[in-house]
């Protein structure tokens, strides 16, 4: 019998991660199955999808530019997390139908758990707003932080997502907050760079971010090397500085336990990955 088939798909899509860590996964539970990368044409993402699960595909991780239009093919069956998000990183068929998911938010709050930071009662700063800036702010807001503010480039795009979440989420509305980049002023448990500034080897300008005794600062972006944000924000005072490698072995878990009912073990998968990095 063939095995039950996975994949992701973006576009570009060569250098996913994403079938290494769903293999390991599987050897670890034993879980047979094949995971593999499709490039799908910038307009033929619903094509792509429409012949991946009429082949009898069983589920299918969704990476930029797709995860918005991913959104709206399964809007009949979406989770609160990607509906808050308005962005799908997982797909799947139940009873006919294609359902929805966004493991990204609880990627971010599973890898910051593991480094032994609490989320509840803390004063969040989230620099960026764009989709995986989205894809964060519910889960954020679900564990309890004390107070989360958006700051962004493009100050606009900040005051959008905000009103966004305070209007799916009024009972939060209190703690949340936005601006541009120069409106972060103020000590901070949690700094989180959802931007992809560390790609280019920058780090956001934040005039009058503090960190507070005891802070994290997380950077979604990962490399061999401390990101230029990681190190703006040691400078600065921060007491702990995190890459998103974690995030990303952690989002493929979720995803994986959607699937397959079980929940792999991080942390082997992660140490081989940053042996990869490290080597690379
Ligand atoms: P988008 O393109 O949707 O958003 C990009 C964001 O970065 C915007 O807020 C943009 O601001 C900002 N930005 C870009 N360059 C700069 C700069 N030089 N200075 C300040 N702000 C800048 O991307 P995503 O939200 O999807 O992804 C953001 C990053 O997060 C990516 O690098 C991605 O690799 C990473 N990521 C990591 C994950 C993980 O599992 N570790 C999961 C998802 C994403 P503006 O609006 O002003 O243009």
């Amino acid at each position: 019998p063939s095995l039950p088939r996975f994949a992701v798909v973006g576009n570009p899509i060569a250098h996913s991660r994403s079938p290494a860590i769903h293999q390991e996964f599987g050897r670890q539970l034993g879980i047979a199955l094949s995971y593999e990368t499709l490039l799908a044409p910038v307009e033929g993402f619903a094509a792509t999808v429409a012949a991946f699960f009429g082949e009898g595909g069983s589920g299918l991780n969704i990476t930029l530019p797709f995860k918005e239009e991913a959104c709206s093919l399964a809007s009949a069956d979406l989770s609160d997390r990607a509906r808050l998000a308005g962005a799908v990183n997982t797909l799947w068929m139940q009873e006919g139908r294609l359902h929805g998911c966004n493991t990204d938010g609880v990627g971010l709050l599973d890898d910051i758990q593991r480094l032994g930071v609490s989320i509840a009662g803390k004063r969040v700063l989230l620099v960026g707003a764009g989709g995986a800036a989205k894809g964060v702010v519910y889960p954020l807001l679900q564990a309890q932080c004390a107070a989360l503010r958006i700051v962004n480039r493009n100050a606009a795009r900040a005051h959008e997502l905000h009103a966004h979440a305070a209007g799916l989420l009024p009972q939060f509305a209190q703690r949340l907050s936005a601006g541009g980049l120069d409106e972060g002023q103020g000590q901070w448990d949690i700094v989180i760079n959802a931007t992809s500034s560390s790609l280019s080897s920058q780090a956001p300008s934040l005039p009058g971010v503090a960190y507070a005794s005891g802070a994290l600062a997380y950077d979604m972006v990962y490399a061999a090397q401390p990101t230029a944000f990681m190190q703006q924000a040691k400078a600065a005072g921060a007491q702990y500085a995190a890459d998103g490698l974690g995030m990303l072995v952690a989002q493929a878990a979720a995803s994986f336990f959607i699937w397959h009912g079980r929940a792999p073990d991080i942390n082997p998968v992660l140490a081989m990955l940053r042996r990869q990095l490290d080597a690379a």
